[in-house]
């Protein structure tokens, strides 16, 4: 941040899948301690209707020409209904808390997973977007793409819907939703040791 202020750089924090609570906070970069010049936003922010944002310093919104920033459907009153309400619910919610406490339960019991299973080499993330990412070798942390490949498969057969991701395609993404209830969340736990088990 010091580094873009100090060289005229537009710092700018895609917020993206990170915003609205997936991370624990409003904005992953919160954590960061950073307040970027622009943040762009979508797919959270009106609970599954098509909308997106961009937000900044009034000097480089106001910089823009008229029309300059925009879409077809930009500013959709359908859409920004949406949104409104589901930031509303977001805090009657604590979507926030709620995140927090997934992850803590997600590395409590993919932490227990990996001293069983040395197939997973690092679990990171925060709040509700964690990943673990497959190895061949815990010590070399060679990519292992076919066990990721394998897990994901077995989960899909369950019904766990996990996401394979990484420059090396050896690392499984969870996103559970927010509101997704404990009982829920140990479930696919369940289902994703289980897959362990079996590759
Ligand atoms: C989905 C996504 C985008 C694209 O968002 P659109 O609203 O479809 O333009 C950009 N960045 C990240 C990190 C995304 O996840």
């Amino acid at each position: 941040m010091k580094f873009a202020n100090d060289n005229g750089i537009v710092f700018v924090a895609d917020e993206i899948q990170a915003g609205f609570c997936r991370t624990g906070q409003w904005f992953a970069c919160e954590d960061e301690g950073i307040v970027p010049d622009l943040i762009t936003t979508a797919k959270g922010i009106a609970g599954g209707l098509p909308l997106a944002a961009v937000t900044g310093r009034a000097e480089i919104m106001d910089s823009v020409h008229g029309g300059g920033l925009g879409g077809t459907y930009g500013g959709n009153p359908v859409a920004c209904a949406g949104a409104l309400g589901a930031i509303e619910t977001m805090k009657e919610l604590d979507l926030n808390g709620k995140a927090k406490r997934i992850e803590e339960v997600m590395k409590g019991r993919l932490t227990a997973m990996q001293e069983k299973f040395p197939v997973i080499g690092d679990i990171r993330g925060r709040g509700a977007m964690i990943a673990i990412e497959l190895v061949k070798d815990p010590a070399t942390k060679e990519p292992f793409a076919e066990a990721a490949a394998a897990l994901a498969k077995y989960c899909h057969n369950e019904g766990v819907l996990v996401l394979t991701c990484g420059t090396y395609g050896n690392v499984l993404r969870f996103l559970p939703p927010l509101v997704i209830g404990e009982d829920l969340l140990n479930e696919g736990l369940d289902v994703i040791e289980a897959a362990l088990a079996q590759i």
